[in-house]
This record gives C-alpha cells, structure tokens and sequence, in this order.
C-alpha cells in the first residue's frame, strides 16, 4: 500500500463527477487500501473519495471510529430527517463550516469484495457518507457551508 497526494482547495478533479466501478478487482482493493492508508495519515481523516487523491472513480473509506468501511459505488436510496453539523474536510486544511445534513441515510454500495451490503446509519457516520457521496458527485462542502466556524474555539468549549 502507498500514501497518495490529496489534491486540495481549486484542483478541478474535486468538481468532477467519479464514474461507477465496473468490477472488483484485485486493482480497485490497491486502491481502497491506499486510500484507507492515506486518510488514517493525515490529521482528522474521517473519510476520503478517490477524487480526492486524483482518481475519477466511485470509492470511498470512512472511519468515524466504528471501524473502517470500504464502499464501492455507493449511492443513498433512502434519507429523513436533518441536523446540523460542523465539518472539515482533507482537500479544504484549515476550513471548518456548519452545515445541515440528513440525520438518517441508508447507502447501496458494494465492498471490496464486490458483495453487496447497505448500510442505515444516522449522527456521525450519515454526515460523513453524505459529504463523501458529495465528493463523488463533484460537490465539496465549501458549497453547502452556512457558517465558517473556527474549530479551536469549539473545541475549547466543550
Ligand atoms: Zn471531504
């Protein structure tokens, strides 16, 4: 496994929309092993969409401290409800925003094994599968910020 570069702020791969994965091969799982890698490296990685590390596919990793998850093709077909959250995201260092976001999804997707599993989740990890679908579609978060918020004093006051 190797660590790849995070493309950042205006690297127009991150507007791209990533295309469906065909088969699970033994190159898709390098790929989710890198990718897995690479975000566990850095700083408050939650999450990562393969278009963030220069790759037009739809894959994504998230540990949000349940353990990791290797999704391939994943796409919501079911969402309720709304809450507000606060997120950062690896291609945006620094910037930190409140936003709203379905409490509740449940996400198709295939693992990396290419079997297919669903996932319903709510709080944490719904926010996180949002933001990393959004990513697929070519949409960062900086779009959907209501408020910049600066993370230090958050963390201050809880
Ligand atoms: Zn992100």
């Amino acid at each position: 496994m190797a660590l790849r570069q995070i493309r950042t702020f205006d690297d127009e791969i991150l507007r791209k929309v990533c295309k469906p994965v065909a088969g699970v091969d033994g190159h898709i799982r390098q790929l989710l092993g890198d990718m897995a890698e690479t975000m566990y490296h850095a700083p408050n990685g939650g999450g990562l969409a393969a278009n963030q590390v220069g790759i037009l596919r739809r894959l994504v990793v998230a540990d949000m401290g349940e353990g990791l998850f290797k999704l391939v093709n994943p796409e919501i077909v079911e969402e309720s409800g709304e809450q507000t959250v606060i997120e950062g995201c690896l291609s945006f260092p620094g910037i930190w925003g409140r936003l709203k976001r379905p409490s509740h999804v449940v996400v198709k997707a295939l693992d990396e094994n290419g079997k297919p599993i669903v996932l319903d989740v709510t709080g944490e990890m719904a926010k996180c599968l949002c933001h990393e679908i959004d990513h697929l579609n070519g949409i960062v978060f900086t779009e959907k910020i209501l408020e910049y918020v600066n993370i230090e004093e958050i963390e201050e006051q809880e």
